[in-house]
């Protein structure tokens, strides 16, 4: 299995956000967490990406253990809801940051960011600032940015809430084509059903940080295992 999240758990205080968490995705799917608020979600992408770490439970990515691994070398990517861009940044440097860090050459980094800007369509725009952006566009730079360390597991955290409801189902669809274009595999989390279904080969349903059902939009809408997500479904036909 290419990510495995095996038995965690995670405790805020006297908050439960993981409770015994078992998840198998394979290679290059496009899975989406879908559940309540505060069901837990992010936390579970966030100790993905190493950014908190479990009580207990072990995660592995491509077959490999990575408890402890930092987040820079576990090859993830991140997009945040808010885009996260560097405002004062244009956005070749925004999209150049990781590479930079990295200690790339800068024809490397030139190379790199033109097929980047290329791939997301928005070629020539690279000296623009995020201000001088659309949502979407910046949303954009967002994803190459998090390509350009060119992770295995891609992350998203609601990419679509800060996108205004006019372009976001365009935004959706280029991302959806964009990812399987490239095959990689990847994750986001949605308190959005329509956009879950629309979006994602396998969705993940969480409630009270546990997980309720995993499978396909069809498997799930046809066999509901628990009262929860018969009730979650059932909310919005
Ligand atoms: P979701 O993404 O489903 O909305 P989260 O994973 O963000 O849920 O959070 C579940 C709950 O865990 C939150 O409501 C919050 O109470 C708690 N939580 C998450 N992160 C932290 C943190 N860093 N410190 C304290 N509590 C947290």
């Amino acid at each position: 299995m290419y990510i495995k999240l095996e038995n965690i758990n995670k405790t805020f205080g006297n908050f439960k956000a993981s409770n015994n968490v078992n998840i198998e995705i394979e290679k290059g799917k496009l899975v989406a967490l879908l559940g309540p608020s505060g069901s837990g979600k992010t936390t579970i992408l966030r100790m993905l990406a190493g950014l908190e770490h479990q009580d207990s439970g072990d995660i592995y990515i491509d077959g490999k253990l990575v408890n402890g691994i930092p987040v820079q070398d576990r090859g993830i990517g991140f997009v945040f809801q808010s885009y996260a861009l560097f405002p004062y940044l244009n956005v070749y440097d925004n999209i150049a940051y990781g590479m930079k860090i990295r200690k790339k050459t800068k024809d490397e980094i030139d190379s790199k960011v033109e097929e980047l800007l290329e791939l997301v369509g928005l070629k020539g725009l690279g000296k623009r600032f995020p201000d001088q952006l659309s949502g979407g566009q910046r949303q954009r730079v967002a994803f190459a940015r998090a390509l350009a360390t060119e992770p295995q597991v891609l992350l998203l955290d609601e990419p679509f809430a800060a996108i205004d409801a006019k372009v976001r189902k365009d935004l959706r669809r280029w991302l959806k084509e964009m990812i399987e274009k490239l095959g990689i595999t990847s994750i986001f989390v949605t308190h959005d059903q329509d956009e879950a279904v629309e979006v994602a080969d396998e969705l993940i349903i969480t409630n009270e940080g546990k997980v309720e059902q995993i499978g396909t939009p069809v498997d799930i809408y046809r066999n509901p295992k628990t009262a929860f997500v018969a009730q979650f479904i059932g909310d919005s036909v």
